[in-house]
């Protein structure tokens, strides 16, 4: 039988070369060049399985980024795939205003089980962008109806992202991926970056002893527009697009404390590090601290759906107590929908069950280990880990450096999908890895490393 051909019963029969053809004329995919999609072959994947991707002709690869940082429990957990089939067989969608379900109900309760203390309210949604467009539009409309209406301007970090929808946009600061949109953003205020180390040589972005700096820079900010603020935004302890950027805890908590003491929002985006990645259920709680918003998707429903939430207190849900003229007008179709609701209860019931948390420390260690490692090939920068994650910048290059793109081919070669953020080469496994697939998956970061940074000098 001709491998490179589907032979299951009623599917056309059509070769990779030719889904690959197909590809090229009808497709646009994200974050992809019109002459890159013209050129590059994209992988075809065929599967995926743990920690593991499935290429065409059946090579195995490791997903070293977890599918863009949502495979928190591997790909197809079984007990995800479970309790997807079991929910099919009850309902798969209806409406969520007018309508509840037991999937939405329970997984809200099981929610705030495990959310840092004092967030009582869950509005769910189907994409991280959207969960964080949720609670803009709640600490914006809370202020605009309970008589603060100037108050509807956030504040931002310097390299922060928040997703690709406007609002989100309008709160990021990465030129490469919304800077084109500016004009149509609501802009945010935004800090500085420390002046000190923007030189052309390096790409800008503070040092974690810089961010006390930032930090003072956010009070100032709130206090020259005091009657404008409405939230501060914040992805909690690692700024994930911009490059992997690991700041510290005690910031973290200073921004609730100078938040709180103005009556300003604080919105913690963990769409990229709750659910673990960064060794503690959410990077709040690892703070100890809670924010008046947090935003929750990716791994929410462990990869498998489009699924998300944004918690809250009854504070803000009682800012909008009244009539539907009060309502939080927002609502996608498939918001609440009932088999990512199913999945996502799953996805927590395996963290209690499977002890997921606790299994992470030796396997943090080997991370945080590796990158320290790195640091001996010449051209390597600033090392850094948090929980789950590892990263090295390499070179100057920043978001359109070469070098990650040179090493993210040598790392295909031996067997790991290392998509880099520009230069900077990153390593986010799913939690689920074994200690022993994850030193094998270090071990060829490590000679990615070496064949492109040796071959340098
Ligand atoms: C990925 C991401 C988003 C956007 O989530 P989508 O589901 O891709 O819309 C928002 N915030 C952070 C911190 C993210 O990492």
């Amino acid at each position: 039988m001709d491998r490179d051909r589907d032979s299951r019963p009623g599917s056309q029969r059509v070769s990779s070369a030719d889904l690959i053809d197909l590809d090229r004329r009808l497709l646009w995919r994200p974050y992809t060049g019109n002459e890159e999609h013209a050129t590059v072959s994209p992988l075809l994947v065929e599967r995926a399985e743990g920690p593991f991707i499935y290429v065409q002709g059946g090579r195995r690869i490791f997903d070293a980024n977890a599918s863009w940082w949502c495979s928190n429990l591997g790909h197809r957990h079984p007990r995800l795939i479970a309790a997807l089939r079991r929910q099919t067989e009850h309902l798969v969608h209806c409406a969520f205003a007018g309508m509840t379900h037991e999937p939405a109900v329970r997984l809200a309760e099981e929610l705030l089980e495990v959310a840092p203390a004092g967030l009582a309210r869950v509005f769910f949604s189907d994409n991280g962008s959207t969960s964080v467009e949720v609670a803009l539009k709640m600490a914006i409309q809370y202020f605009r109806q309970n008589g603060e209406p100037a108050r509807y301007r956030c504040v931002t970090l310097p390299g922060a992202f928040h997703g690709d929808t406007f609002g989100a946009m309008g709160v990021s600061d990465l030129e490469e991926f919304s800077g084109i949109f500016e004009p149509v953003c609501v802009s945010a205020f935004r800090p500085e970056p420390p002046q000190a180390e923007r030189s052309a040589q390096e790409t800008a972005w503070p040092r974690p002893h810089q961010w006390g700096d930032v930090v003072d820079q956010v009070e100032l900010i709130m206090d020259r527009h005091s009657d404008e603020v409405a939230a501060v935004i914040v992805e909690p302890l690692i700024q994930g697009a911009a490059g992997m950027r690991v700041w510290p805890e005690e910031e973290l908590r200073r921004l609730r404390e100078i938040t709180a003491k103005r009556n300003v929002f604080l919105i913690a985006d963990e769409v990229f590090t709750g659910l673990g990645r960064t060794g503690a259920m959410w990077a709040c709680s690892r703070a100890g601290i809670t924010p008046d918003m947090l935003c929750t998707a990716k791994g929410l429903s462990g990869g498998m759906l489009p699924f998300s939430a944004t918690l809250t207190t009854q504070r803000v849900f009682d800012g909008f107590s009244g009539g539907r003229e009060r309502a939080l007008m927002h609502g996608h179709t498939f918001f609440g929908n009932p088999l990512g609701a199913a999945v996502a209860r799953e996805v927590l019931s395996i963290y209690r069950e499977e002890g997921v948390l606790e299994s992470l420390p030796p396997k943090m260690n080997a991370i945080r280990t590796a990158f320290e490692r790195f640091s001996r090939f010449e051209g390597t920068n600033h090392p850094r880990s948090c929980g789950m994650m590892g990263a090295v910048d390499l070179g100057t290059g920043g978001y359109h450096g070469r070098l990650g793109w040179e090493v993210y081919q040598e790392a295909l070669k031996l067997g790991a999908l290392l998509r880099p953020l520009g230069d900077t080469v990153y390593l986010c496994p799913s939690l689920t890895i074994s200690l022993e697939e994850l030193s094998e998956l270090i071990d060829i970061v490590d000679e990615a490393l070496n064949r492109v940074l040796t071959s340098r000098v």
